[in-house]
């Protein structure tokens, strides 16, 4: 049985922000600039990639992630919303990478491809050599090399400092001993960025190093991990004595952790995916419009609006948080309360559809086939109620997320 998860964090939202951004409605030429881009995805977004957004999936395949970003990235940089015009991108102020990836989602377009343009690329620009930016930016700007990201470890997930995957010094190379586990797209990606021990002395965040790995060296296997309802989407990589350039390593030795705080924070924002649960919403409520009274419906209508209720509450946390005072450069724990309070709603919405489609919505069809129909699309409700459990446990895990908010804002 579904239940909108009842005690609302958004109260303890302390910061003071007026009425006037919670209420603020997009100034002319963003919305013009928002209308631009939902007419170029409704116009460029292939259908059959459309159609597997919509499905909720989150295992595209490698050739259309890149289909999808080379659309982009020949509209003008595009597919590397957040990127600078000196590297290629769009130039876009803040509003504008909002608004952009808030239509992505609502239109069912796929998400960015985060590891090398979201994550990576910015890292590199903050903290990369001169060489570094010449070599690796320009194939993720064009969607030409995509990266993975190489943090956790056996033992080493919540406590990430914990890692022991060694990186040790011979010559001019590091030779890399050990493993990295829950590697999403490994298998699609040419290249893991990643953090390795090399020294064991002090603070554990200390003696940690951040390195580029070309995923062809000698050495490297990787384990498919397959998720609970049978999807591959994360790898198990191991490294058995593989030789790292010392021309590959971002920043300083030991000094790791410093750039992987900064490459973490980058991550902040997107995890709460409220746009894109108000896309499911949307699915949700075609189908329960149809469920006859006799049959639920009336239960089924109510749930759907308090969702909704919550969700666009949400959203509007979100977007006074964002675009009051200070911006998003003043979000500390409330960052926190965004992953938990929007995750809790995407596994909400799924659950509710699951439990709405009822026998129909356990059909397990081959992710391979045609995708289809809104009809289809709801029939994978089980798979993807099971599949999205994931994400109160990626990005930062709800629980910590929890401990955060308890001693930021509760003081405990
Ligand atoms: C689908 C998926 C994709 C992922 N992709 C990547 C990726 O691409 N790259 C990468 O590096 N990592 C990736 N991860 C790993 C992810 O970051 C970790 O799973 C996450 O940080 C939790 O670590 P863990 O799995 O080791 O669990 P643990 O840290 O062992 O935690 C186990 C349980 O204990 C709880 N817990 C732990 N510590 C505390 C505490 N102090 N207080 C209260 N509760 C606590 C956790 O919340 C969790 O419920 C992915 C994970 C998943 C599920």
């Amino acid at each position: 049985m579904y239940s909108v998860p009842a005690a609302s964090l958004l109260r303890f939202a302390r910061r003071d922000i007026g009425l006037a951004a919670m209420n603020k409605s997009w100034s002319p030429e963003i919305e013009a600039f928002r209308r631009e881009v939902r007419d170029f995805i409704r116009t460029h977004l292939p259908d059959d990639i459309r159609c597997q957004v919509a499905e909720e999936r989150m295992d595209l395949p490698r050739e259309d992630l890149i289909r999808w970003h080379k659309i982009l990235h020949e509209q003008g940089g595009w597919g590397c919303p957040g990127w600078p015009v000196e590297h290629g991108g769009p130039g876009w102020n803040f509003e504008q990478q909002y608004v952009f990836e808030r239509e992505l989602a609502l239109n069912d377009a796929p998400r960015l491809m985060i590891y090398g343009v979201g994550m990576l690329g910015p890292t590199l620009m903050e903290f990369g050599s001169d060489e570094q930016k010449r070599r690796f930016l320009p194939p993720i700007l064009r969607g030409d090399v995509y990266w993975c990201q190489g943090f956790s470890e056996p033992n080493a997930g919540s406590d990430l400092a914990a890692l022991k995957c060694r990186a040790d010094r011979d010559g001019d190379d590091y030779i890399v001993n050990g493993s990295k586990i829950w590697t999403s797209d490994a298998h699609h990606a040419d290249w893991i960025f990643g953090l390795y021990r090399t020294a064991s002395d002090g603070k554990k965040q200390h003696g940690i190093t951040f390195l580029l790995i070309d995923l062809d060296s000698p050495g490297i296997t990787l384990r498919p991990l397959l998720m609970f309802e049978g999807t591959h989407e994360v790898n198990q990589v191991f490294f058995d004595n593989v030789r790292v350039p010392v021309t590959h390593r971002v920043g300083e030795e030991h000094r790791g952790w410093t750039y992987a705080k900064y490459l973490l924070g980058l991550e902040r924002f997107g995890t709460a995916e409220i746009s894109r649960s108000m896309a499911s919403l949307g699915r949700l409520k075609t189908l329960v419009a149809e469920i006859a009274a006799d049959a639920g419906g009336a239960y089924y209508r109510d749930a759907a609006a308090n969702v909704e209720i919550e969700l666009r509450a949400l959203e509007l946390t979100e977007r006074r948080l964002l675009f009051g005072p200070g911006g998003p450069d003043a979000m500390g724990p409330e960052a926190s309360m965004l992953k938990v309070r929007g995750t809790e709603l995407q596994q909400c919405i799924l659950e509710l559809t699951m439990e709405a489609m009822g026998p129909a919505g356990q059909i397990d069809r081959p992710r391979d086939a045609q995708p289809g129909s809104n009809r289809t699309q709801l029939e994978q409700a089980g798979r993807n109620y099971f599949n999205y459990r994931k994400t109160s446990i990626y990005s930062g895990s709800n629980e910590i997320q929890k401990n955060i908010i308890a001693k930021a804002v509760l003081g405990l």
